[in-house]
């Protein structure tokens, strides 16, 4: 795993990386993220936020 690519993403990588789909690897905004059943957009995979 790289974990340097997005240093300036917004500090810590634990944060943001539960963002990413684990089916295509689409990173989900903030009103994903908080939603109750949070889904990627692009292939409507559940998120482990
Ligand atoms: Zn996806």
């Amino acid at each position: 795993m790289t974990s340097n690519e997005r240093s300036a993403q917004g500090g810590d990588p634990v944060c943001w990386v539960n963002r990413v789909c684990p089916e295509c690897g689409r990173f989900a905004d903030d009103e994903t993220v908080d939603s109750d059943d949070p889904r990627c957009a692009e292939c409507g995979a559940e998120l482990s936020v």
